[in-house]
């Protein structure tokens, strides 16, 4: 599935594009057809999942598609960084469609307090708030939610346990009742169906849960430059307990090429990929089963399906493209109740990439200190990485002025001023 499958307008794709987003996450590929359909929803799926452009894509089409704008969109959310992020998201994909988003949230000072009211008044398509500023806008009359189509609820599980179950119904009070509602959560607790039953209409459910590895799974990483990853898997294939092994790189010729360094050193040792003919696949996969072939490389397209007992070790020669696939690839070990290794090599490029996998699965992986001949690797710092993957701003390509970490203000794009568009940078 690609993005042209959903119809968006053009400059949203661009927009997407831009962001280095190539295809949907799972969730957006189901998520996207319920809300385009403006359906109800209740979606379980934590953050790294895509959970963000999945709620914001559809929406933005569906503004782009409307025929009058006004304000459109409430999203609400716990945090103050939850909203300012959305916003940012906004931001980057609306950004060649002129779609304009508000930040609002508490603990600011009057200046910004008037600047948000502003920038209500001037007219936005989608607003992010945290409940209790909201609130009080409300209850001031500063916001006027009479053309509402599209509410969401984000992290709704945390907001609950902030104690925001009667702020929300309050607010949602004074929302139009013909409106689609969107609720996104990590966890789908009692208390949360009780809120869905009172506030969505006969809503589809979505359940992205992230698996787990197996308990039995040992799982360490070594933080290293490319230049020293092929020097340290020779280090540790040397390894006589590593009985069975699958190698895992990127790209279909990443794994050529370290078949090709490998093989001197290691002859029992096969490539495995979408070049080779169907008797070469399945012969190889004989073999490595029966326990001819020690070691087998190969791209993701190993890492579902075979299902092969008694793998001692899997090696990601390169960190896994997102989390789902860290769990698959390294679930290829382990199996049936039987013990195993999984270590993932992180160069500098994946240290981002490997702390959402580490945020997703609730647990930090052991980083084990390099062998002393192969000398120093790069600087790893988690709470910097994890700050990046998660901070806002990490991937968006451009930074519109006024609009930083700092949060929104009244600064902002807004419909009823097109002028041209701002240049990015
Ligand atoms: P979220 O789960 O919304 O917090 O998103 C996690 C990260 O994934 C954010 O940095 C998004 O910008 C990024 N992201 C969302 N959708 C995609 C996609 N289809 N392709 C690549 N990155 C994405």
């Amino acid at each position: 599935m690609t993005f042209e499958d959903f119809n968006f307008d053009a400059s949203l794709l661009e927009g997407l594009y831009s962001m280095g987003y190539k295809q949907p996450t799972p969730i957006q590929q189901q998520a996207i057809p319920v809300i385009t359909n403006n359906k109800d929803l209740i979606a379980c799926a934590q953050t790294g999942t895509g959970k963000t452009a999945a709620f914001l894509l559809p929406i933005i089409d569906h503004i782009l598609k409307a025929e009058t704008r006004h304000l459109n969109t409430l999203i609400i959310t716990p945090t103050r960084e939850l909203a300012v992020q959305i916003d940012q998201q906004v931001d980057g994909m609306g950004y060649f469609c002129g779609v304009g988003s508000i930040a609002i949230y508490g603990g600011n000072d009057g200046i910004t307090w008037e600047k948000q009211k502003r920038s209500l008044r001037e007219g936005v398509d989608i607003v992010c708030a945290t409940p209790g500023r909201l609130l009080a806008l409300l209850q001031a009359g500063d916001i006027n939610f009479e053309h509402l189509q599209h509410l969401v609820l984000d992290e709704a599980d945390r907001m609950l346990d902030m104690g925001f179950f009667d702020d929300i119904k309050t607010i949602i009070n004074y929302l139009p009742k013909n409106r689609q509602t969107i609720m996104f959560s990590a966890t789908m607790p009692p208390k949360m169906r009780l809120l869905a039953n009172e506030i969505s209409n006969n809503p589809e459910q979505i359940n992205i849960a992230i698996s787990q590895p197996a308990a039995g799974i040992v799982q360490q990483a070594y933080v290293v430059y490319d230049g020293q990853k092929e020097k340290l898997l020779t280090e540790i294939l040397k390894n006589e307990d590593y009985q069975s092994v699958i190698i895992f790189s990127s790209t279909k010729d990443n794994v050529k090429l370290l078949e090709k360094s490998l093989r001197m050193k290691e002859p029992s040792l096969k490539a495995f990929h979408s070049d080779l003919l169907q008797s070469e696949r399945e012969e190889i996969m004989r073999d490595f089963k029966g326990r001819r072939l020690r070691i087998l490389i190969g791209t993701d397209i190993l890492s579902r399906g075979i299902d092969v007992e008694g793998i001692s070790l899997v090696v990601n020669y390169d960190a896994p493209p997102d989390p789902e696939d860290y769990i698959h690839r390294i679930g290829r070990t382990a199996r049936a109740e039987k013990a195993g290794v999984a270590i993932t090599f992180i160069n500098q490029r994946d240290q981002q990439k490997f702390a959402r996998i580490e945020a997703l699965m609730g647990r930090e992986v052991d980083k084990l200190p390099l062998p002393a001949d192969l000398g120093e690797g790069p600087v790893y710092d988690p709470e910097a990485n994890k700050k990046a993957a998660f901070g806002g701003g990490g991937k968006r390509p451009f930074n519109k002025g006024g609009k930083g970490g700092g949060g929104g203000n009244g600064n902002k794009k807004s419909f009823h001023r097109k002028g041209p568009k701002p240049s990015a940078g």
